[in-house]
C-alpha cells in the first residue's frame, strides 16, 4: 500500500468524522469543505513556516488555527441556521461552503484559482495519530450525558426538549465540534498535498465526507473510520486486480450509499456486536444513592405546583382550550378526563411547556410554560409521558431511560476524556438510578433491549420509567393505560398510588374511566375545551352533565356506564361518542 493511501485513510477519515459530529445529533450539514477549506487557507498563510520554528511545530501551530477557525466559522454559522432541520441546514450549510470557495478563489491571499503553496510536513504517522486522537474523541463521547443526549435529539427532539435537553446548545456544540474536525483535515491536506487550492474543498469533497460517515455508520464511534478505510481502498484493490477505471469507485460509492440507506441503515460499522450500556445493580426502590445525581427541592404536601388562570389556546377558529382555572397541590393524582378533541393533551401540552397558550396565565414549579423554554419547565421538575408513544427508538430501555435522567445527572464527557474517575462513578450512580426506574415499571429484564422491540405495552411503561428518572415533583401521563388489560392497568394503577404516596404530583389524563375512578383523589372533566366538572371519583360519577357529556347521553347508557364504572372500578370504558 502506497504512502498516499495509508494517509488519505486517515484523512477522509477524519474529514468523514466532521460529518459524523452533526450526524449523531440528527444534524445534515454540508458546510464541513467551508470549514475545511477556511481553517487550511489561514493556518497556510498565518502559521510560521518550518524553516523558523520547525515542521513539528509549525504544523501544530497550523492546526491550532485551523481548528479555531473552523469552529469559530461553524458557530457564525450556527447561530442564525440551527433552527433549520434536514433539507433546508443541509442547503444553508451548502450555500456557506460554496459562497466560500468563490471568495477564496477571487481573494489575493490566497492565490486565488493558483492556490498556495505548502510545505510537505504530514507523515503518515501524523496523519494517524490526529485520527486516533479524533476516534477517541468519539469513543469517549458516545456514552457520556452529552454523547446519549446527542443521540436523544437525533431520535426525537420533542422528547429530548420534554427530557430536560437544551437542544440549541447541544446542537450548537456538535455544529461547532464538526466545525473544528473540518478545520483540522483542512490543515492536514494542506500540509500533505503542498498544494492548496480552493477547488480542493469544492461540493463534491463534501459529498465524499458525507458518503463515508454515512456507508461507514453515522450511529456508531468506529463508521466513518470504516467508510474511509472501505472506500479508499477501493482504487487500489483496483490497481492489484489491474482494473483501473476511474469510474469505478464514485460508482461504488453511490452504490452502496443507496444500499446502506435501504438495508443497513446504521452503516458497515452496524455490522459490529454493539456493546449495550451495563446494569449495575437495581432494587425498585427510588430513593437509593443518590450522591452523584444533582438532587433538587420538592414541593411540600399541599404547595401550588400548576397555577392557571384563564388559560386558552385557540388554533385558528378551533378554541382547543379556553377559559381553563386549574390549580394542582403537590401531592395530588388529578384525573384529566373528556371526549375525544376536549382539550386534554392540549392543556398538558401548555402545562408542560410545549405549546404556548394564546392567553392566560400559567405557573408550573416555579416556571412560566410558554415563556419559559422547554427543557428549563423539565428541568424544574416537570416530566411526562406522550400520547403516541416518543420513546428512542435506536436506544436500547436502559439508554432511554438514562436520557430520561439527564437533567439530575451531572456532566461527564470532559471528565470521560481525561479518564478521571469521577465520571465513571457519577456514570455507575446513573445508571443504576435508571435500573431501578426499570424496575419500579417491571422491565429490568428488557433494559437492553431496543425500545423498538419491546411490545406496545412495554414501550408505554418504558415512558413512565423515562419520565421517572428525571425525579420529577410533577409527572404528566398521556393515556398510559392505552393499550394495556385489566391486569396491567391494575398494575399502572397501583403504581401511580405508590408514586404519590412518595410525594409526587401526577396528572393523569385517560379514556380508561374505572382506572381514573379508582386511581385519582381529583378528577377535571373538560369538554369542548373547557372545564364542565370538577370533584372527587364520587361527585364527578354522579354528576348529570358529566354523564351526558361523556359518560353517555341517553338514559340507558347513562346508567351502564355509571353502573360500569361502580361494579368494575377498572376497566376501559367506551371511549367518548
Ligand atoms: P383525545 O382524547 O382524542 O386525545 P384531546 O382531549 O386530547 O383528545 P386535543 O388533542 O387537545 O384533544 O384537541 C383539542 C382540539 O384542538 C381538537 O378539536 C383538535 O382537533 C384541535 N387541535 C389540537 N391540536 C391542533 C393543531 N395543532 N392544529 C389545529 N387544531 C388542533
Amino acid at each position: 500500500m502506497s504512502e498516499a493511501v495509508v494517509v488519505f485513510i486517515a484523512l477522509n477519515a477524519i474529514l468523514a468524522y466532521s460529518f459524523y459530529a452533526v450526524l449523531v445529533a440528527g444534524e445534515l450539514s454540508l458546510g464541513q469543505a467551508g470549514f475545511a477549506a477556511l481553517g487550511g487557507f489561514t493556518a497556510a498563510a498565518w502559521a510560521p513556516s518550518p524553516a523558523e520554528i520547525g515542521e513539528l511545530p509549525s504544523l501544530l501551530v497550523a492546526i491550532v488555527i485551523g481548528m479555531v477557525v473552523g469552529s469559530v466559522a461553524a458557530i457564525v454559522l450556527g447561530l442564525p441556521t440551527m433552527h433549520l432541520r434536514g433539507v433546508f441546514l443541509a442547503i444553508a450549510t451548502l450555500g456557506f461552503a460554496e459562497a466560500v470557495r468563490i471568495l477564496l478563489i477571487n481573494a489575493e491571499w490566497t492565490g486565488g484559482a493558483n492556490g498556495m503553496s505548502v510545505p510537505k510536513v504530514v507523515t503518515p504517522l501524523i496523519a494517524w495519530v490526529a485520527l486516533a486522537l479524533v476516534v477517541y474523541w468519539f469513543w469517549r463521547q458516545g456514552p457520556s450525558s452529552f454523547g446519549r443526549a446527542l443521540a436523544a435529539i437525533r431520535e426525537d427532539e420533542l422528547a429530548a426538549r420534554a427530557m430536560g435537553i437544551d437542544v440549541g446548545r447541544h446542537r450548537l456544540a456538535a455544529f461547532t465540534a464538526a466545525g473544528a474536525i473540518a478545520g483540522l483535515y483542512g490543515v492536514l491536506w494542506a500540509y500533505y498535498v503542498r498544494l492548496l487550492a480552493p477547488e480542493d474543498f469544492d461540493f463534491s469533497r463534501a459529498i465524499d465526507g458525507l458518503v463515508t460517515a454515512v456507508v461507514g455508520g453515522s450511529t456508531m464511534w468506529l463508521g466513518p473510520l470504516f467508510g474511509s478505510g472501505f472506500l479508499t481502498m477501493v482504487p487500489e484493490v483496483q490497481r492489484v486486480i489491474g482494473l483501473e477505471a476511474n469510474w469505478i469507485r464514485p460508482f461504488l460509492a453511490s452504490l452502496l450509499l443507496l444500499l446502506v440507506i435501504l438495508f443497513l441503515p446504521g452503516g458497515l460499522a452496524s455490522l459490529l456486536p454493539r456493546r449495550m450500556v451495563k446494569v449495575a445493580t437495581a432494587g425498585g426502590d427510588l430513593s437509593g444513592d443518590r450522591s452523584g445525581l444533582i438532587t433538587r427541592a420538592h414541593p411540600v404536601t399541599g404547595e401550588p405546583v400548576v397555577a392557571i388562570q384563564g388559560g386558552a389556546k385557540a388554533y385558528g377558529g378551533v378554541h382547543a382550550v379556553q377559559g381553563i382555572d386549574l390549580s394542582i397541590g403537590s401531592g395530588e393524582i388529578v384525573g384529566l378526563i373528556g371526549p375525544n378533541g376536549a382539550g386534554k393533551t392540549t392543556l398538558v401540552n401548555m402545562i408542560s411547556g410545549l405549546i404556548a397558550p394564546t392567553s392566560g396565565t400559567f405557573e408550573v414549579l416555579g416556571t412560566e410554560p410558554g415563556k419559559t423554554k422547554v427543557h428549563k419547565v423539565a428541568q424544574a421538575g416537570v416530566s411526562r409521558t406522550f400520547q403516541h408513544s416518543k420513546l428512542f427508538p435506536r436506544l436500547s430501555a436502559l439508554e432511554n431511560v438514562l436520557v430520561g435522567a439527564h437533567a439530575v445527572s451531572r456532566p461527564t464527557f470532559l471528565r470521560r476524556l481525561l479518564w478521571l474517575p469521577g465520571a465513571r462513578r457519577d456514570e455507575a450512580v446513573v445508571i443504576d438510578h435508571a435500573a431501578r426506574c426499570l424496575e419500579r415499571v417491571g422491565l429490568s429484564d428488557k433494559a437492553r433491549s431496543y425500545a423498538s422491540a419491546l411490545s406496545y405495552g412495554d414501550q408505554r411503561r418504558l415512558e413512565i420509567a423515562r419520565a421517572l428518572a428525571s425525579d420529577p415533583s410533577l409527572l404528566i401521563l398521556d393515556e398510559p393505560a392505552a393499550g394495556m388489560n385489566h391486569v396491567e392497568a391494575d398494575a399502572l394503577s397501583e403504581l401511580i398510588g405508590s408514586l404519590a404516596s412518595e410525594g409526587l404530583t401526577i396528572l393523569l389524563i385517560e379514556h380508561n374511566v374505572g382506572m381514573v375512578m379508582k386511581t385519582c383523589s381529583r378528577i377535571v372533566v373538560l369538554n369542548f375545551g373547557k372545564v364542565i366538572a370538577m370533584g372527587t371519583p364520587e361527585e364527578i360519577m354522579d354528576n348529570p352533565v358529566v354523564v351526558e357529556a361523556y359518560l353517555g347521553g341517553d338514559e340507558e347508557s347513562e346508567e351502564q356506564s355509571v353502573r360500569t364504572v361502580h361494579e368494575a372500578g377498572h376497566g376501559p370504558m367506551e371511549e367518548a361518542p
